[in-house]
């Protein structure tokens, strides 16, 4: 359906509560008349569009059950190809904020975003805008001369924490009547992050840090290894998402070997018989679980959050070698909000 006789901020009101409520919406507004049955703060909702199920969890959780978040990419695909259907085009269009991770993670759902933006709408690139040029992290499965760095920011809570204040920030400049709504989510929100964070530290605390020594399939830890003080040893992956080559692969069980790797990780979104191969060659544990992009449960469970996946992959890696995750697993990882965000699946 086309959008282009849409005029912005004219939109009608918007419930939280379901397709449904939007669709009826648009039937009584089009009559002309602003009932306001809706209550103001529903007649002025703002619409965010963000791609990874992460992100979307992450700006849930600051804006609140009053904002309509759309995420567009469906958990469980690799979103490092993704490409949005054309269907994404309308979302978009209706966005006054598009948040993305950046870094070249959604460049094709980015130009998607800038030539269907309203007047008024913004893409707001969260990695673009906490991690300056010189603290990029090239590396296997990301190499420089790809140009594109390592995007996967959100697997290290202090980065999380920025991501937060920026679309807070976001939030308040496009609707500034919410801004302490927006404002209190978003403290509540770090609180967890801060806690989550000092429990990853303690856990990291009970393996010798000789030990720390990551492979994984995906390579999504760059960041958080520099921040908790684990060596990413390799990442099998190679940068066009392929299979590695048996070369590759020769390479990699060498390095096994040689920083005698006690576990390595696979990914759920990227299933590959290349890791039972390392494992069964070098005798080092295989853990098939690790996710980067594909939250736990479905929407609406408790742990279906960015809290209760990283929970989930702290505690996977840190058992796997054989630390105490103890005080991961005492953790609060609910959302501080109602999370009503569209999530695909
Ligand atoms: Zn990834």
């Amino acid at each position: 359906m086309s959008t282009t006789t849409r005029t912005t901020r004219s939109r009608p009101s918007r419930s939280p509560w379901g397709r449904w409520a939007a669709v009826l919406a648009v039937a009584t507004a089009s009559l002309g008349a602003c009932s306001g049955d809706q209550g103001v703060k529903s007649a002025e909702a703002l619409r965010v569009v963000t791609t990874v199920s992460p992100l979307t969890s992450i700006v849930a959780n600051v804006a609140g059950p009053e904002v309509t978040v759309t995420g567009l990419v469906p958990e469980g695909v690799n979103s490092h190809t993704f490409e949005p259907p054309p269907s994404a085009a309308r979302a978009l269009a209706e966005a006054d904020i598009v948040f993305v991770n950046g870094l070249g993670l959604e460049d094709p759902t980015e130009d998607l975003a800038r030539a269907n933006l309203s007047e008024g709408a913004e893409v707001v690139k969260l990695g673009d805008r906490i991690l300056p040029e010189s603290d990029w992290i090239f590396d296997f499965s990301f190499p420089k001369e790809g140009g594109k760095p390592n995007p996967h920011l959100w697997t290290n809570p202090p980065m999380v924490r920025a991501y937060a204040r920026v679309v807070r920030d976001a939030l308040v400049a496009h609707d500034p009547d919410h801004a302490a709504t927006y404002r209190a989510n978003h403290d509540a929100f770090v609180k967890r992050v801060d806690a989550l964070d000092q429990a990853m530290r303690t856990a990291t605390a009970s393996i010798a840090p000789d030990q720390r020594t990551l492979l994984t399939y995906h390579d999504a830890y760059a960041y958080f290894a520099d921040h908790y003080g684990w060596t990413v040893v390799g990442a099998i992956q190679p940068s066009d998402f392929t299979e590695p080559s048996p070369r590759e692969v020769a390479e990699l069980i060498d390095q096994v070997r040689k920083y005698q790797v006690k576990a390595i990780f696979g990914s759920e979104v990227f299933p590959s018989p290349v890791l039972e191969r390392i494992s069964d060659e070098t005798g080092a544990t295989y853990v098939d679980d690790l996710r980067d992009d594909d939250l736990p449960g479905a929407p609406g469970d408790p742990e279906h959050s960015w809290l209760g996946l990283m929970r989930l992959n702290y505690v996977t890696m840190v058992e796997a070698f054989g630390g105490d995750a103890a005080s991961l697993r005492s953790l609060d990882v609910t959302d501080v909000v109602t999370d009503r965000s569209t999530y695909p699946q």
